[in-house]
Order: structure tokens, then sequence, then C-alpha cells
């Protein structure tokens, strides 16, 4: 069910729980902004989750709301990530779904990064 971004934070949401120790996941990078992941259900080869440190429902949420701190270090861990695995060449995919219409299903911000196979065209 996707959900709608403009909902307060919930701090029982799967990620929040994740993000306290709560859930087990397969880490795959974590700092002080982000914590990487591999995807429970994978859509590509490779399928990773990047997720910020903060209570930010989504993407709208965080880049208006986040500091410039927490962007930056946000942006620059989703980078490090493709790069330690190999994917700038021959490339990746970022994607991140926002409120209903985007069919987000998790109340805290994700970026998906697909890599592994030719990803073909954007559907839409
Ligand atoms: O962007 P959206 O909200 O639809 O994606 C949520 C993603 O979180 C899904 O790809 C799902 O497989 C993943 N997930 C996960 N671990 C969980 C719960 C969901 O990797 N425990």
């Amino acid at each position: 069910m996707a959900i709608d971004a403009t909902q307060p934070y919930d701090d029982e949401n799967i990620f929040a729980k994740i993000l306290r120790d709560e859930i087990p996941n397969k880490t795959v990078y974590e700092d002080e902004h982000a914590l990487a992941f591999h995807d429970i259900n994978p859509q590509a080869p490779h399928h990773i989750l990047v997720i910020p440190k903060g209570r930010y429902v989504s993407w709208d949420d965080f880049s208006a709301n986040g500091s410039d701190g927490e962007i930056a270090g946000f942006v620059r861990a989703v980078g490090h990530v493709a790069r330690e695995a190999g994917m700038v060449e021959p490339g990746y995919r970022l994607l991140a779904n926002i409120g209903k219409d985007g069919h987000q299903e998790v109340p805290h911000l994700h970026v998906h990064i697909f890599a592994g196979k030719p990803l073909g065209p954007m559907l839409m």
C-alpha cells in the first residue's frame, strides 16, 4: 500500500526499526549520515537501498527540511556505495519513490540503486 508522503514521520516504520537495529539487514555501508543495505526483494541483480539517518518521510521532506550537511552527506553516501560496488561502469540507476502516485511503500526516505544488467529505458 503506497503512503501519503505528507503524513508525519512514523517512528515505527520498518526502516526506522532497521536504523535502531531492531530488525536485521544486510548492510553494505554506514556512516554518520546514511545506511545502505541490500533490498530484501531485489528487482535487479544488484539492488541496494540507501537511507538517511534522520527522520525524513520522503525526498520531499528531506530536500525541504534536511540540513545542508545531512543532504550533502547523504548524496555523497549514495555515490560512494555505487562506486565501491563497481557500478559506475557499465552504469546503474537511482530511484526514489515519493507518495501515493510514486508508489512509496515505506515512509522513510530511501534511494534505490539498481545495477548488474542493462536496465532498459524508463517505463514512464
Ligand atoms: O520505494 P518503495 O517504498 O516502494 O520501496 C520499499 C522497498 O523496501 C522495497 O523494494 C522492499 O523490498 C524494501 N524492503 C526491504 N526490507 C524490508 C522491507 C522493505 O528491503 N524489511
